[in-house]
Formats: structure tokens, sequence, C-alpha cells
């Protein structure tokens, strides 16, 4: 789909956190500094010293849907929520270049004490609450266990502890949250980072502008 408007500037889709905080380095290699944070500042448009280049603050899950239609021509957005922006709408969006910021791990994770492996091998049904819905059918199916999903949109750490699900998929770094919250992970589904996405007609009309940014982020992703 095509860019919204040509005489705006070039528009980088990011979300607030780690996604915006390991950016900013990458940015700083291709010369290009924020001034404002987004943790502070409500503005949700930042300007930046690149009066061609202006960065458009989203959650996590819109980033995809931003570089899709057009709105913004860049973004960045993790492997997670790329593979489920995917299973609804295919091929919309081409994803250049592996970032290697913002790693983390999806996994399986369980209330302390709980026997996962016996309740896979007893065939019970599993209650998994995730986010990542794809991701978690599809793990389950390869392992052929039967599961029923429950989607939340956050704080998944909780269903296991109020009894909502007997497990969670979700995504661990540190694994300070699981731990803080006594839950243990037990299996880990995929290694996760953050990806560049670029609109498609962007790429072809503004390729001028954008390429030299894009050549300074996989330079900078690479070292
Ligand atoms: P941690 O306590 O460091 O294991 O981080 C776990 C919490 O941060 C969970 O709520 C995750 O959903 C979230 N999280 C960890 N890594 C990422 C990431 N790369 N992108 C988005 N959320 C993340």
């Amino acid at each position: 789909m095509s860019p919204a408007s040509l005489d705006r500037p070039l528009t980088l889709a990011l979300s607030k956190g780690r996604i915006f905080d390991e950016t900013l380095p990458l940015l700083a290699d291709a010369g290009v500094h924020v001034t404002e944070d987004p943790e502070s500042s409500r503005k949700l448009i930042l300007p930046t010293s690149d009066p061609n280049l202006q960065i458009i603050i989203v959650r996590a899950s819109d980033v995809p849907t931003y570089v899709q239609y057009g709105a913004a021509d860049f973004g960045i957005a993790g492997k997670d929520v790329l593979y489920e922006h995917a299973a609804q709408h295919p091929g919309g969006l081409y994803q250049p270049i592996d970032l290697n910021i913002a790693k983390c791990r999806l996994c399986v994770a369980v209330r302390e004490g709980f026997d996962y492996e016996a309740a896979v091998l007893q065939g019970s049904r599993l209650r998994i609450a995730t986010k990542y819905v794809r991701a978690a059918r599809e793990h389950f199916a390869r392992k052929g266990v039967y599961v029923d999903l429950i989607k939340l949109y956050g704080s998944m750490e909780l269903a296991p502890l109020v009894g909502l699900a007997d497990a969670i998929v979700d995504l661990v770094s540190t694994g300070n949250t699981l731990k803080a919250n006594h839950l243990v992970a037990v299996e880990d589904i995929v290694p996760i980072s953050s990806r560049l996405i670029i609109n498609q007609a962007s790429l072809k009309t503004r390729a001028k502008a954008l390429q030299p940014l894009i050549d300074a982020f996989a330079r900078a992703s690479a070292t």
C-alpha cells in the first residue's frame, strides 16, 4: 500500500521501552539523534536531529499495521509480533534485516511445583494463556498436546496464579518477572529479536532517503 503522503518526513514506527531504547544507538550510528524521551513526553510524533526523519510511538503490536498501510515508511518490531501479524495479513511486509536487538525467548512457563511434564504425558488438556496465539497453537500442535488457548493482552504471569490457566506462553528476557511471580520456564519455543520492516511502496518511491538509513541499521546491527 502507498505511503500516505510523500511530503511528510520519512516516518519510523517504534514502540516505547526496549525497542525504542535499543534503536537509539542504531540511529546514532546513522548520525541521527532523538531529543525527546517518549517515557516523559506525551508526544506521539517525535522529531529527530534530521528534519527529514520523524519517529512515531505506537504499541508494539501496531507497528506492522502502521508500516503495512504506509502511515510509517519503516518500523522495528519483534519477531513475536511479526509472526502474529502475518497470520492475519499474509505477505504484506518486507523484512530485510534482523537488528539483533530486544533479544529474548518465547517460552512456556508454569507455577512453581506444577508438574508440566506429567500433565503433558497424561494427555491432559492444558489451558494456556497468551498474547501469542499463533505461535502457541503451532508449538503445542507440533508436540501433539491438546490445549485450550486463552487470549490475553498483558500481565500473562497472573493467569496461572489465579487459576485462569495451567501455563502461559510469554517472552522471557532476564527471567526476573517469572521469578517474582513464582513461575518457572519449562520449555523454550523460539529465540526472539527485533527486525526492521519496510513499506513496500516506500522502498520504491523513497529509496533515496531510506537506503542510507537501512544501510546504517544493517552495519550497526552486524557489529
Ligand atoms: P524479564 O523479567 O526480563 O524476563 O522480562 C519479562 C517481561 O518483559 C515479560 O512481561 C515479557 O513479556 C516482557 N519482555 C521481555 N523481553 C521482551 C521483548 N524483547 N519485547 C517485549 N517484551 C519483552
